[in-house]
């Protein structure tokens, strides 16, 4: 039984992770941000405990964290999207995305190092995105979170690694969640097919690929592809 920690754990590919983590037989505690009757659901589905905080801030994300006694297993899985065209994203906008996709990666990390310490063993998991290896037009921030978020995994996971903590990165293809929920349907039907898989991912594929990373104990610094092949490196 590991003590596991998921960021954005009340609805999609966060909330498959919180199902998948507790079905192994861990304890899971989630970090949401506003949708409560959600987390509340999620919560009573599984057993496993909700903490409503924002990641991009230190003062939230302290918080929660004071209330996590143990901890094996952080999922950095919170983020937001920006979908339009660069010349009309406003410096606000810009900063908010940053904030929470690559900020509020380095707080919790942050917060959970000190917790991994005290067993000299660790394993952090960072949802980045396809986007982030290889650039998606109308999502220049987005994208740019994510390469940054997969360039501190490989950096993380070189400096903790003679700590015990291993640091790898997921890179999702297109994922039918919330997140996806306003793109017309002709374009995901595009995206769909230009996947060889022939088929959109689900938040249970991503779930999947976390727990294997749990697993794998020789596995640090990598980036998973989990996108039918729409993106091979
Ligand atoms: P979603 O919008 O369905 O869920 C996002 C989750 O993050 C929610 O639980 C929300 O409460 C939480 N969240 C958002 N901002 C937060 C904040 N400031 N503090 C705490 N929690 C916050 O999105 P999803 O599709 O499940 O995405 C999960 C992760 O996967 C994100 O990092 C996203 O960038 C990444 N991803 C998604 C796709 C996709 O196609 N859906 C593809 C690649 C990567």
């Amino acid at each position: 039984m590991a003590h596991v920690l998921i960021t954005g754990g009340s609805r999609g590919i966060g909330a498959a992770a919180v199902r998948a983590f507790c079905k192994r037989g861990d304890r899971v505690t989630f970090l949401y941000e506003k949708c409560h009757e959600a987390a509340r659901n999620v919560a009573a589905e599984t057993g496993a405990t909700a903490i409503c905080a924002d990641v991009s801030d230190p003062e939230q994300v302290k918080a929660a964290f004071a209330q996590i006694e143990e901890l094996d297993i952080l999922v950095n899985n919170a983020g937001i999207c920006h979908t339009g065209l660069m010349t009309q994203l406003t410096p606000e906008e810009f900063d908010r995305i940053f904030a929470v996709n690559v900020r509020g990666v380095y707080l919790c990390a942050n917060a959970a190092v000190p917790l991994f310490l005290r067993h000299h063993r660790g394993c952090i998991i960072n949802v980045a995105s396809m986007w982030g290896q290889v650039g998606a037009s109308c999502e220049v921030a987005y994208s740019a979170t994510k390469g940054a978020v997969i360039a501190m995994s490989k950096a993380l996971a070189q400096e903790l690694g003679p700590s015990g903590i291993r640091v790898n990165a997921i890179a999702p293809g297109v994922i039918l969640t919330d997140m996806v929920k306003n793109v017309p349907a002709e374009i995901l039907e595009n995206l769909r097919l230009e996947t060889p898989i022939e088929r959109c991912g689900t938040p249970e594929d991503v779930a999947q690929a976390m727990v294997y990373l749990a697993e794998a104990d020789f596995v640090t610094g990598q980036v998973l592809a989990v996108n039918g092949g729409f993106v091979i490196t």
